[in-house]
């Protein structure tokens, strides 16, 4: 299968929970997660018509920029950011979603403030608290949201989440319900209504998190085919 029938497929696939959820498929934005794939297949992804890319580690995304990977689609940035490493990202990642602790959000409203730009964010969730990842826990979200908006060089469109992977089916539900509960109750209170993106849900999962209110999917493997790790 090539990267245009895959895309095709998971459209097809994404339309399908729309519908089931009661919305309309172009209210899903596909980001194809483009890891360990060349810019060649990245730019096939964009002939594709692809949403954006989503690129997560900053070594390989400042190579492909370099290759012009990207023209065509929004770029973004889904993985663990390490803050020395904000600046390489700041202004080159149209929308970074992966914005987890304060120390993180700091270090992007310096960068950004220097740039005279605002850095498009989501703040990133770690709904189950677990150790080893990243994310504001449940708990910390409001005071993490109030961060961003007393920030003036960071903008938040929305939350993203990535379960435990090793969740069963139902324990992965719960995750993407309890997520849609933040995003909602957010937006509601601190936004004004005023947020797009609720991005969960990955090749094995997303048409669960579309049913579950997600409104950006991040697919690698149903797109690109499976990743080999060097
Ligand atoms: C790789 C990656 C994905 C996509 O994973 P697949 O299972 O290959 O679809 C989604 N989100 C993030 C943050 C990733 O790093």
């Amino acid at each position: 299968m090539s990267i245009a029938e895959n895309i095709a497929r998971v459209r097809a696939n994404i339309a399908a929970a729309a519908k089931e959820a009661g919305r309309k498929p172009e209210d899903v934005l596909l980001v194809g997660a483009s890891k360990m794939n060349d810019a060649a297949a990245c730019r096939e992804a964009v002939a594709a018509g692809i949403d954006a890319l989503g690129e997560n580690r900053v070594q390989e995304m400042t190579a492909k920029l370099a290759e012009d990977a990207y023209r065509g689609a929004p770029l973004h940035f889904i993985g663990h950011l390490q803050r020395n490493k904000v600046r390489q990202v700041v202004g080159r990642a149209d929308l970074i979603q992966s914005v987890g602790s304060l120390a993180l959000l700091d270090e992007i409203e310096k960068a950004a403030a220097k740039l005279e730009i605002v850095q498009d964010i989501l703040l990133e969730v770690n709904v189950a608290g677990e150790e080893a990842k990243s994310g504001f826990s449940p708990e910390e979200l409001p005071s993490g949201a109030l961060a961003a908006l007393e920030r003036e060089h960071v903008r938040v469109l929305g939350l993203m989440t990535i379960p435990p992977a090793d969740a069963e089916r139902e324990a992965n539900l719960r995750y993407f319900d309890k997520v849609r509960a933040l995003f909602v109750d957010m937006e509601e209170k601190l936004f004004h209504n005023g947020l797009q993106y609720l991005s969960m849900g990955m090749s094995g999962d997303y048409e669960d998190a579309i049913r579950a209110g997600a409104t950006m999917v991040r697919v690698g493997t149903a797109i690109f085919g499976s990743r080999h790790y060097v």
